[in-house]
């Protein structure tokens, strides 16, 4: 069905049928069966902002300890899709969220879940790293902790969360330095140490490298392969090869709705849907 594809005249960046820049481990089979339980599920969720309808009948499930990559053309309610995850839109006037979001069979957007206990479990990354500015390295791992009356060894769980952000061995002897102190990749890696700290199960990252140079991009990326070990990851991302290197699945979003969810490798090889053919050969972006 699909013929190699051309170059990406939106992206500039190579045509991934192939998909050859997938981590060499990245690929399925994938880390649970198709019997197990989604980690997250989302049943006919919309999204409107005040007449804007912006996510529209989106219904999706997530296994738990795979990544999941969210791709599509700018505006077509990627980041609003992963905001809806955490209740982001909660506080945004005019923004109103219908439909379910399981995480574990648990409806987030039941009167009894408390928002802000919730966004302990479905962390988030955001693009630009936004470590708090007049914190330490040191306290901006631990500012989770103490905002949330986490008791413990602060000192340890710091240092597992800046090793599990691959961060450790370059701060490990300036924790009380600004945040703000570090390169931009270092200040991503901080922020998800960050959100690493109050034990999430799941983790949102919206297109967290697109702000960072190719060397912190790899970086991050190679993060959040070994992060899916324990973490379930929804990573939005406008870069296709980005996709394809670090997802299980991708989601392909075109005008608020979900076009076609499956095996990354198939999305972008073999998709079932004529209009994520078109946008994975670059023919609109
Ligand atoms: P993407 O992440 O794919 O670029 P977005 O989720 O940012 O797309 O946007 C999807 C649609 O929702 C757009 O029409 C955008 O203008 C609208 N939108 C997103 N956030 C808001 C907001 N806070 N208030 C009003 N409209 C918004």
């Amino acid at each position: 069905m699909t013929s190699a594809p051309a170059a990406h005249a939106m992206t500039q960046e190579k045509p991934v049928a192939s998909v050859p820049g997938q981590h060499p481990a990245a690929n399925p089979p994938p880390a649970t069966s198709s019997d197990t339980p989604p980690k997250v599920e989302v049943q006919d969720l919309n999204v409107y902002f005040r007449r804007n309808h912006a996510i529209r009948h989106v219904s999706l499930k997530v296994q738990p300890r795979t990544v999941m990559a969210v791709i599509g053309p700018s505006g077509c309610g990627k980041s609003t899709f992963v905001r809806a995850l955490n209740r982001m839109h909660d506080l945004v006037p005019g923004a109103r969220v219908e439909g379910k979001v399981y995480v574990d069979g648990k409806d987030l957007y039941s009167k009894t879940v408390d928002p802000v206990l919730l966004r302990r479990r479905v962390g988030m990354v955001f693009q630009r790293p936004n470590p708090f500015p007049t914190m330490s390295i040191y306290e901006n791992v631990a500012a989770g902790l103490t905002l949330n009356g986490i008791g413990g060894n602060h000192d340890e769980i710091v240092e597992h969360c800046l090793r599990q952000a691959a961060l450790w061995d370059e701060v490990k002897d300036r924790l009380k330095h600004a945040g703000t102190s570090l390169s931009g990749g270092q200040q991503q890696r901080l922020c998800i140490a960050r959100a690493l700290a109050v034990e999430p199960e799941v983790l949102l990252c919206d297109e967290p490298a697109s702000a960072l140079d190719p060397i912190a991009t790899a970086k991050i990326e190679e993060l959040i392969h070994e992060l899916k070990e324990k973490y379930t990851i929804i990573i939005v991302t406008h870069s296709m090869q980005q996709a394809a290197r670090v997802s299980d699945n991708t989601a392909f979003f075109y005008l608020g709705e979900l076009i076609e969810i499956g095996p990354t490798a198939q999305i972008f090889t073999n998709p079932r849907e004529r209009r994520t053919e078109d946008y994975v050969t670059g023919k609109f972006g």
